[in-house]
């Protein structure tokens, strides 16, 4: 690890030191942020890289800067990978994160104060989705819509009822807290119907797709937009897919000149953006071309193998998972029966080297900054390469911090000391290599 950055290490140790500490909180607790993984060393190599030092505004071959050449041939090389892994129309791989490649399709689509169907944050939906606190909310109105609150599903009926009743001009669809397969098929019947455009966030489950364990978006829908970080252990960066052809173009666009590729490009530069992160354009590249692997495929499947037998193991402990189950790589536990609330839980968990976020539950009747539930992701520990027999342990910790909540200070050191053991047996990417 201190060979990697020699020149810091001399130059500027307190950085050095900040990131030596950070590498050893990775290594030695179990992260289980279901939006975080590990980047692969070629990423963090790629993102350290001398790209960050060119301005290229435009695109390849229309730049607004000269001395393109190479970083042209890149960002090509980035998008022919992405098509390929995605088998999609078109990509950009330009956005900064997923918020801002939410805001270039929302750019690309709408005008202000449009109606936008999408998940609230409470429910489990991204702040992006037209939640009042952002700018989605703020410059478009909300139709919400959201999982039952009985079963933690999404029913298509009700979500029909409401595309029929408020007619929005946009359908979003992909959460952040939601632990069940989306049905993008009947998404676009939906979006047909009332004629509105269905965009896919697959920011967290980008990886399913890759592996074929969950429906895939592309033949479905008009605007794919995704993180590279989160599963798909990339860059902190965002890319957008989308068809070529604007299907309403006639109905939204008539005095436009530009087909929906065009207009989603146009949505990130020049109307969100300036000059592109190059340096992580370069990753994004390197990520794809690993994400063509047999061995990831055989991670995002492991991902859910590994989400399951920690259900199964949680549960047959006697601790619910809201919606009984998970078909994804995440789980929220529920502890609406529990004196105590899902705050109280991951900070406990956190103490014991268990870092994971609360979340709320379906029927949840405590407030978001207290909740009653916490959310659990496996792509960072399959990243590491466990697999379902270390579920089991994960599961038992898990269970002995929720017994001893009461006096967690008490058994914490025990645990976490139990903790870094397990996690001395693995490898961890980007850092013990
Ligand atoms: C994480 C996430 C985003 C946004 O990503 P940032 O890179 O944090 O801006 C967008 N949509 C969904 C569903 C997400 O989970």
């Amino acid at each position: 690890m201190s060979e990697r950055y020699p020149h810091l290490k001399v130059d500027d140790p307190e950085v050095y030191d900040l990131i030596q500490r950070q590498a050893k909180q990775e290594s030695t607790t179990l992260k289980m942020i279901a939006s975080e993984s590990y980047a692969s060393i070629d990423v963090l190599e790629a993102c350290g890289s001398i790209f960050t030092n060119k301005y290229c505004e435009g695109y390849p071959g229309a730049r607004y800067y000269e001395g393109n050449e190479v970083t042209d041939a890149l960002e090509n090389l980035a998008i022919e990978r992405g098509k390929t892994l995605f088998g999609c129309e078109h990509m950009n791989v330009q956005p900064y994160s997923g918020s801002p490649a939410n805001a270039a399709v929302y750019r690309a689509l709408l005008n202000p104060g449009d109606k936008v169907m999408g998940v609230p944050v409470s429910d489990g939906g991204h702040l992006t989705h037209g939640w009042k606190v952002s700018f989605s909310g703020k410059d478009y109105v909300q139709v919400p819509y959201r999982p039952n609150q009985e079963t933690g599903r999404l029913n298509m009926d009700e979500v029909r009822e409401i595309a029929l009743r408020e007619r929005p001009k946009m359908i979003w669809v992909g959460m952040s807290a939601y632990p069940f397969k989306l049905d993008y098929a009947a998404f676009a019947e939906i979006a047909q119907e009332v004629e509105a455009y269905l965009v896919a966030d697959i920011a967290h489950i980008n990886a399913l797709i890759i592996a074929g364990v969950h429906p895939d978006p592309v033949p479905y829908c008009d605007v794919i937009s995704s993180t590279s970080h989160k599963m798909l252990r990339g860059p902190r960066a965002g890319f957008i897919m989308s068809k070529v052809e604007d299907r309403y173009h006639a109905k939204y666009h008539e005095n436009s000149k530009w087909n929906l590729a065009q207009l989603v490009d146009r949505g990130v530069f020049p109307t969100m953006q300036g000059g592109p992160h190059m340096h992580a354009v370069a990753a994004m590249a390197t990520a794809f071309k690993f994400a063509q692997t047999e061995e990831f495929k055989n991670y995002g499947k492991q991902i859910v193998k590994n989400a399951q037998a920690l259900c199964e193991e949680l549960e047959a402990l006697g601790r619910p998972i809201a919606g009984g189950g998970t078909e994804t790589h995440l789980l929220l536990l529920d502890f609406r029966k529990n004196d105590f609330t899902g705050k109280d839980a991951s900070q406990a968990l956190a103490k014991c080297g268990i870092i994971a976020n609360f979340n709320m539950v379906p029927g949840d009747t405590r407030s978001p900054s207290k909740t009653s539930g916490v959310r659990l992701g496996t792509p960072s520990l399959t990243s590491a390469g466990m697999k379902e027999g270390d579920m089991k342990k994960v599961a038992e910790w898990i269970d002995r911090v929720c017994a001893n909540i009461n006096n967690i200070d008490e058994v914490a050191p025990t645990i976490r000391a139990e903790i870094a053991e397990f996690c001395s047996g693995f490898k961890f990417p980007g850092i013990d290599e």
